[in-house]
This record gives structure tokens, C-alpha cells and sequence, in this order.
């Protein structure tokens, strides 16, 4: 046997295979293969089969040492002896690739976890494997789905959070579409995605729940939004809702971004630029002011100053600043004592954008002190979150809903994933041992 042939045989590693040729190209390996099958018995009739004649058939396999690699199959097609029989003729099959696939088996599957679980961009994979795009999304759809629908995926769930993202940003056709991630706490791993961010949405979703998966839920961590408050009514009526930590912040730092474009724009009479004094701070605005050092503390002391002549701003961010501090405790009273506080403060002040944020706060005050009595909190669901984003970094603009959601929970779902088959033994000469 050549040499080269049997190392590519060794290499090759599908059952019933045998290798007849190889041809290398700098780029592209060429492998051409038959099935180890010597004869057949008729699938209708049981007769012992003639062949007919073979069908060239190309398949893409996983890539070899950096080069793509082309399966030429010479595929065996039978003819049924008796003349009688309905049978005629029939092409074998494998159980390493699909009927019409372009794929084999295993490259499909290595396509899904390189799209999945390494949230790699489809065209990439795809060009790795000399295949179009859709044949890559169409063998992530194959192998993915049964991975994502996996009963054992997702488990009893005991605190359940809720979470917006953006799924496809807003352009001349459309307005932004959102997403909502369904996340484990606990686990930590994103149970669900669903279309939208409505409440009808949400509540379509919980609908379609078993019931008693719902039962098992104690807490449902949100953000701000009455949407999600609604939608998860009545199905979770049960469980304690609790606004999450960052949430109730992230409204505080848009009250003090709010409060600064109006300042801004109202003593400068235009948008925030480079060294406008309140664009230089911006950022240091939406710090903790324990994060801040005496740099900090000076440069923000000094661009409020400069650029906020009736307080309007250093009140947001001391209101901002009262809402972290419902924080500083994990005591239920004391954080009830902070929070009340902060409310009054924020209601009783001057400045309208102070008094909304009083407002929502008053709105969410039972939902926000329930952190301190559950200790549940969303942080897990925002670094789901940053998953997310890869994964949409990746998709670039995803158009499909169904394909965003497969290959997000894909990544982030907690998957498992199969064992990839233990590659093949190459038998090796021992060294000869010259004494
Ligand atoms: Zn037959």
C-alpha cells in the first residue's frame, strides 16, 4: 500500500471507509474514498444484490493540518437482481454523513461548537471548511437544536431573571428590536431567549411554560420596566419580584446623564464637545463616589463649577449617589430607611428629570428592598448579557430571530456539549534500537 494512502487512511478515521487516493494542493487535500462494503443484500426483497455503478459524490470534511479537505465519494449503486422486485437500484448511505449533505457528520458538528460555544462568525467557519454560509448556519440549525431542546438543559429554576437586549438596531426601515433573555441565577446560564420586550410577550412565553416548571420558581429579578412586571403576571404571581441592584443604579446614572445634556445644552446652547466642562466629567459622573480618587473627586468638583451654575447636575448626582447607598447595607431596615430617603429627597426636588427618577423609585420601592430580603440580585444575567453582545458581535446584524436565539443559547445556555470522538490510533514503528 502507498504510504501516503495508508496515513490518510489512519488519519481519516471514518469506519467503513477506505481510502483510494489522496491529492495534496497547498491549500486543498483531496481524498478519495469508497466504503469497505464488498456486497448487499436488497432492502425490499432481501436478494443479494449486483452492483450498478458508482456516483461521484463531494463531501467537506474538518480541515487537516490548515488545509481544507475534499472527500471524494465513490458511491456503490446497487441493482436488485429479481426482475420483479420494486427495488431497481439504490445508492448506500453512511452513517458519517446525511443523506444530500454537503458536510460530513462530524465537521457539522465541529461547525456548531465553533459557532456556539466559541460564538465564532458563521462566515468564518465557514470559509475554514470551503463551504457557503448556509451550509454552516443550516448544520448549526441540525446539530444545535437538539442540544438546545435537551429536557436536562435547563433543570428546575429558583430565581429567574429577566433581561433586555437590543437584538437589531434601529435603521431607516425599522426602529430597534428587542430581545429578552430568560436567565438562571443560580446557574447562572440563559434559559431562554424570547422576541420582544413587551409585556404580552413575556406572558406568551410563560404561557407556554409547565406549570409546575413555573411553580418552582421563588424569585423573578428585573429591571425598571412595568412591561416585565406585567408580563410576568398571573404566571408568577407566586414568586417575589425583585429589582435588581443594577437596574435601580443604571436609572439613577440616566437621571444624572439626562440632567447633564439639558445643563449643557442650556448654558452652552449646544450638544456636549470635547472640552465643554460637564463632557469632561461624564463619565466620572456615573462612578461610585468611592471609586473616585482625590484626582477624581477635584476634577468632578471642578467641572461642576465651571458648568453647572444653578446645582441642577451635583443634585442629580447626589441623588444618584442616595440610591447607591440603599446598597451600602444588606440589612432590610436600614436599606428601607436609606431607600426612604432617598425617594423624599429625590421627590421634593426642584430639578423635574430628580423628581421622575423619586418617582419610579416610590413606583419599585417594594420590588427594590426585596433584594435585601432575598439577596437575589441580576448580577449574573448582565454578564450573561456580555455574552450575549459576543454573540451578536459575531452574527453581525442577525435577521433571523430563530437563529440569533439558537446560537445565543447555544453559548450561553449551558449546553452540554458532545464528547468529540477520540481521535484515531496511528499505529507507530518503535525505534530500532542499534546496540
Ligand atoms: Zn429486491
Amino acid at each position: 500500500m502507498d504510504d501516503a494512502i495508508g496515513h490518510a487512511e489512519a488519519m481519516l478515521g471514518l469506519d467503513g471507509f477506505r481510502v483510494l487516493d489522496v491529492d495534496r494542493k497547498p491549500a486543498e487535500m483531496t481524498v478519495t474514498i469508497e466504503t469497505t462494503v464488498d456486497f448487499a443484500g436488497c432492502p425490499t426483497c432481501g436478494v443479494r444484490a449486483e452492483a450498478q455503478d458508482r456516483l461521484r459524490v463531494d463531501i467537506r470534511d474538518l480541515p487537516c493540518f490548515g488545509r481544507t479537505v475534499r472527500l471524494v465519494w465513490l458511491k456503490r449503486r446497487w441493482r436488485c437482481v429479481d426482475a420483479d422486485c420494486p427495488a431497481r437500484t439504490w445508492t448506500e448511505g453512511s452513517e458519517h454523513v446525511a443523506p444530500r449533505a454537503v458536510l460530513t457528520l462530524r465537521a457539522g458538528a465541529e461547525a456548531t461548537r465553533q459557532v456556539g460555544e466559541l460564538a465564532m462568525p458563521v462566515a468564518v467557519v465557514a470559509r475554514e471548511l470551503a463551504v457557503c454560509w448556509w451550509t454552516v448556519m443550516n448544520a448549526v440549525v441540525l446539530h444545535g437544536t437538539p442540544l438546545v431542546d435537551d429536557p436536562k438543559r435547563v433543570g428546575k429554576v429558583k430565581a429567574l431573571g429577566i433581561d433586555e437586549t437590543s437584538f437589531l438596531s434601529a435603521n431607516r426601515e425599522r426602529s430597534t428590536l428587542y430581545a429578552t433573555g430568560m436567565v438562571d441565577l443560580t446557574r447562572r446560564k440563559i434559559i431562554d431567549m424570547v422576541e420582544g420586550n413587551a409585556a404580552s410577550d413575556l406572558r406568551r412565553w410563560c404561557a407556554a411554560q409547565d406549570p409546575a416548571w413555573l411553580e418552582d420558581i421563588r424569585v423573578v429579578a428585573t429591571d425598571l420596566a412595568e412591561s416585565y412586571r406585567a408580563g410576568t403576571a398571573p404566571h408568577l404571581d407566586h414568586a417575589i419580584r425583585v429589582a435588581d441592584p443594577f437596574h435601580v443604579v443604571r436609572v439613577a446614572n440616566r437621571c444624572v446623564d439626562r440632567v447633564r445634556r439639558r445643563v449643557q445644552n442650556e448654558t452652552l446652547g449646544h450638544r456636549g464637545r470635547k472640552h465643554d466642562p460637564l463632557y469632561r466629567i461624564r463619565k466620572l459622573l456615573l462612578k461610585g463616589t468611592e471609586r473616585l480618587d482625590q484626582r477624581g473627586h477635584d476634577r468632578l468638583l471642578l467641572g461642576l463649577r465651571l458648568g453647572d451654575p444653578h446645582d441642577e447636575l451635583l443634585g442629580a448626582w447626589l441623588a444618584k449617589e442616595s440610591v447607591r447607598d440603599v446598597y451600602l447595607t444588606d440589612d432590610p431596615k436600614d436599606a428601607a430607611v436609606l431607600l426612604n430617603k432617598a425617594i423624599a429627597g429625590c421627590r421634593s426636588d426642584d430639578v423635574e428629570e430628580i423628581r421622575s427618577l423619586g418617582d419610579t423609585l416610590h413606583r419599585w420601592r417594594k420590588e427594590i428592598l426585596n433584594h435585601h430580603r432575598t439577596g437575589a440580585s441580576n448580577g449574573p444575567t448582565e454578564g450573561q448579557n456580555f455574552c450575549v453582545k459576543q454573540v451578536k458581535r459575531a452574527g453581525r446584524g442577525f435577521t433571523s430571530f430563530e437563529h440569533y436565539r439558537l446560537r445565543v443559547l447555544l453559548h450561553a445556555g449551558g449546553v452540554t456539549w458532545p464528547q468529540r470522538p477520540s481521535p484515531p490510533r496511528i499505529r507507530t514503528r518503535s525505534p530500532q534500537l542499534n546496540a
